[in-house]
């Protein structure tokens, strides 16, 4: 039997209201409230003095480009890069190559899944090939193992359709994720439409682009009762929309990214595409909005968006660089940064939207330390303070606007089912 004991960390496991000092015990994959003297004996020790030990984390929203782009990231990568920032279940995004529509790609992306160091959960398409014209055979999709269905990178624009999507998928007990974003008003965009749209002479992708659409998805729910929940909210709009919505009793959901929250389109002054991203990057008082929907819990959970794209890609003039950042080695720091020093979170708050309700929002057995549950832990450094290279991650990919800059908050290692995955730096 396997035995792991974390000793003398602050444990934090919001899902119990737990915040003190004391042990975390692991025995066959699976936590448990103690050891007998002799089991720990023989347990693996984990010093944790000094670190705070919380539930793994939790990321329903990331892209490992496998099938079809493994130069950019794999499974095997994208786990270990999870693992890295203290990740433990993923749920990784179906716009592969081809994209995860039927019951085939599932099953290869489930069999690569089983070899990586974390969790990794499929989702499939909502409509075949993304196209948003028929949907996908969601009831084989769900036989093969999706917890979800998307679209992701791109919106089903017809009401028509999207309706019977939430409908069929509520059949089949499955959440429907949605990427908010009217393709009409979007057109060629390429950054927030605004004052410094205008100054760049970029095109821009208005806030009402992506209102129109969570507008859309809270009517349908009303309406059929499904569940929809909206990825990546960028604008202050949309989360007033969903505030209004949940007081109704809609039910519907939300996600913020890190990068959301960290930066603003005040930041592409020199066109650095490690800033493109879609939903674009918005204004100071977005980004306060986001923030106030995660502390009031009008938004619902963290979500990376951890989107790899080769250096050739992105080392392009700003129109052509494709959209999306790398956000799972840093995730933990920058909301550490901004939500608890910045903003006076509580660190429990933050933990919890990175585990227990991203876990709760797609039925996933994570986010908790109580016995029973599976042993997924992380066990991080809240105060030192480092250096992130990109270069050295564990990332296929280094497209990260925090390349090379000063974080605080740590990941010292991360477990797994009891099994420590990551550990001082390296894959265990
Ligand atoms: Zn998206
Ligand atoms: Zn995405």
């Amino acid at each position: 039997m396997s035995l792991l004991w974390i000793q003398g960390g602050r444990v934090i496991d919001p899902a119990a209201k737990r915040d003190a000092k004391g042990d975390v015990f692991v025995a066959d994959g699976k936590f448990v409230r103690s050891l007998t003297p002799a089991q720990k004996k023989r347990a693996r020790r984990l010093d944790a003095r000094g670190l705070a030990v919380c539930p793994g984390l939790v990321d329903i929203h990331v892209h490992f480009r496998e099938p079809g782009q493994t130069h950019k990231e794999t499974i095997a990568t994208g786990a270990q890069a999870a693992a890295a920032g203290g990740f433990t279940t993923v749920v990784c995004m179906p716009n592969t190559a081809p994209p995860a529509d039927n019951a085939g790609t599932v099953e290869l992306i489930n069999n690569a899944a089983k070899a990586a160091v974390v969790r990794v959960y499929p989702t499939g398409c909502i409509t075949a090939g993304m196209k948003g014209q028929q949907l996908a055979p969601h009831g084989s999709l769900k036989k093969a193992g999706v917890v979800a269905l998307t679209d992701d990178g791109l919106c089903v624009q017809s009401n028509e359709l999207m309706r019977r999507a939430v409908e069929y998928a509520r059949m089949f007990d499955l959440t429907v994720l949605d990427h908010c974003q009217d393709d009409s008003l979007t057109h060629g965009a390429v950054m927030n439409e605004g004052a410094m749209s205008t100054r760049l002479g970029l095109r821009g992708w208005p806030h009402a682009a992506e209102d129109i659409i969570v507008a859309r998805n809270i009517i349908l729910s009303a309406y059929s009762g499904a569940h929809i929940h909206m990825q990546h909210i960028s604008s202050a709009m949309s989360v007033e929309l969903l505030r209004r919505a949940k007081k109704d009793g809609v039910n519907v959901t939300g996600e913020a990214t890190p990068h959301h929250i960290a930066l603003t389109d005040a930041a592409l002054h020199d066109y650095d595409t490690n800033l493109k991203m879609n939903p674009p990057l918005r204004t100071e008082a977005d980004r306060r909005a986001i923030i106030a929907g995660l502390r009031d819990g009008t938004l619902d959970c963290i979500g990376t968006d951890h989107a790899p794209h080769a250096a050739d890609e992105k080392d392009r003039e700003f129109d052509f660089a494709p959209n999306g950042i790398i956000g799972l080695e840093t995730a933990l720091p920058v909301c550490l940064e901004v939500l608890v020093r910045k903003n006076r979170f509580k660190l429990p708050q933050v933990i919890d939207l990175m585990t227990r309700r991203a876990a709760e929002l797609l039925k996933l057995p994570a986010g908790t330390l109580a016995a029973g549950a599976p042993g997924d832990v992380c066990l991080f450094d809240p105060d030192e303070t480092w250096t992130y290279d990109a270069t050295k991650g564990f990332s296929k990919s280094r497209n990260s606007p925090w390349h090379g800059q000063k974080l605080t908050g740590r990941v010292k290692a991360t477990v797994v089912g009891g099994k420590v995955v990551f550990e001082n730096g390296r894959i265990a």
